[in-house]
């Protein structure tokens, strides 16, 4: 649905070119408005036109691309590595419930692997699922693009979910475009909030969009399964209800093709220390550390803890930090019940990744530090000289020193 500007009513006065996000409207040398390529539609510019020039381009009522009521359930593909289900699947859990509950309709997990312990599935059934769909399979023991989007393609065309909420994990982010596009269907990548609308119970998937400075609210009216992905650590692990009842259904996929990669060796690229998504103590720095040296500090602290370190984009841009190992906006998303942020400031594009961290503990030189808007605990002073205390408090605690 193209943005159009009427030539005929256009009267020049450029209200429309400093609301534009993307720079799109220019005024042509007639003194009239025109829109280039650049526009991402997104119809800022409509409401500002003092004499409604600005329309969207009509288009005919869209129609279903299916039989829209065939479609029930809504589903988590419930990721697992070495054979045990990733956290991120008991988070989807929580939210896939909530949804389906709303809608009056089940809450499916599905899960993929070889030689699967039964337990995994009980474990999907105890956090909140009413069905798992578990497919074990030889050619799904690790995850592998062809394979697995066959699979999940096949088991959504016939189970007919009406919706498919998936992780935004590394393999989550190859999965869920290839199975949306095979199946014709709508994406919301990166989703931090998701509701069911009241009146056309749709899902209403929201994500920050134009650089975090709006959220959108995105639904996918006429196309089956509406899906989403959502970033692990955004939402609470629903409690555990032991003995929970559900249907674990085995399915077997015939003749599911292999993969045309062929996957060699899985080779880690970094150990405990840089495992962020999952770790339960955080020692993050930002460009107040000063130095890549005085990331000695903090992996000091972190091996005292048993944490990992990360940092602010301003450490991993000049790479005293790998990429996995930001936290934030761009990086990953985080809730250890302890982060400590070191010589952080507290922008906003970072606190939109630690903020669900139980306790925070800030330390930074400047007192008006954002950061410690956000922290439980706040300390002024020099990372380099409160974190040695640190360190050495801590080891006597432990016997160490
Ligand atoms: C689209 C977009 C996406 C972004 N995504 C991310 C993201 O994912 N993650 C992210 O972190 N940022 C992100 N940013 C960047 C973000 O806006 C900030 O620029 C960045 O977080 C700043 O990092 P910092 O706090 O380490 O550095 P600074 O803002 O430079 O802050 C350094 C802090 O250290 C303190 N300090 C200095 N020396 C000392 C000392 N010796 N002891 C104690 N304190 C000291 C200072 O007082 C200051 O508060 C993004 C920006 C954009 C536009």
């Amino acid at each position: 649905m193209a943005i159009i500007i009427d030539k005929a009513t256009c009267i020049g006065c450029g209200n429309c070119l400093p609301i534009c996000p993307v720079g799109a409207i220019a005024l042509e040398d007639d003194g009239k408005a025109s829109i280039s390529e650049a526009c991402v539609m997104c119809g800022a510019c409509i409401g500002e036109c003092p004499v409604a020039a600005i329309s969207r381009e009509a288009t005919g009522e869209a129609k279903p691309a299916c039989d829209l009521t065939q479609w029930r359930d809504v589903w988590v593909f419930a990721e697992q590595q070495h054979g045990a289900v990733r956290a991120v699947a008991f988070e989807l859990l929580g939210v896939a419930r909530r949804l389906a509950d709303d809608l009056g309709q089940r809450c499916c997990a599905v899960l993929f692997g070889s030689q699967l312990d039964d337990a995994q599935a009980q474990s999907l059934v105890e956090a909140g699922a009413d069905v798992v769909y578990v497919v074990d399979q030889p050619v799904l023991k690790v995850y592998q693009t062809d394979p697995y989007a066959e699979a999940l393609c096949r088991l959504a065309r016939e189970k007919k979910p009406n919706a498919i909420l998936i992780g935004a994990t590394a393999d989550g982010r190859d999965l869920a475009p290839r199975v949306a596009c095979e199946l014709n269907t709508g994406l919301c990548a990166d989703c931090t909030e998701l509701g069911v609308s009241g009146a056309s119970q749709l899902v209403e998937w929201t994500r920050p969009a134009f650089g975090g400075n709006i959220m959108a609210t995105i639904l996918c009216p006429q196309h089956r399964p509406q899906m989403g992905t959502v970033r692990p650590n955004l939402f609470r692990r629903p409690e555990r209800q032991p003995g929970r009842a559900g249907i674990i259904e085995k399915v077997h996929l015939p003749d599911l093709a292999p993969s045309r990669t062929l996957l060699e060796a899985v080779v880690a690229v970094c150990g405990e220390a840089c495992r962020i998504e999952e770790a339960a103590v955080i020692c993050a720095g930002g460009r107040g550390m000063g130095c890549v040296e005085n990331f000695a500090l903090l992996h000091e602290l972190a091996d005292l803890l048993g944490g990992a370190v990360a940092g602010s984009r301003a450490v991993t841009d000049v790479g005293w930090l790998p990429h996995q190992q930001q936290v934030g906006q761009s990086g990953k998303t985080v809730s250890p019940r302890l982060y400590f942020a070191c010589g952080i400031s507290g922008a906003v594009q970072h606190l939109a990744g630690m903020s669900g961290s139980e306790t925070i503990i800030a330390i930074n030189k400047d007192p008006a530090a954002p950061i410690f808007k956000a922290a439980t605990y706040g300390i002024v002073g020099d990372v380099r000289e409160v974190l040695p205390h640190l360190i050495l408090e801590i080891k006597k605690a432990k016997g160490l020193a």
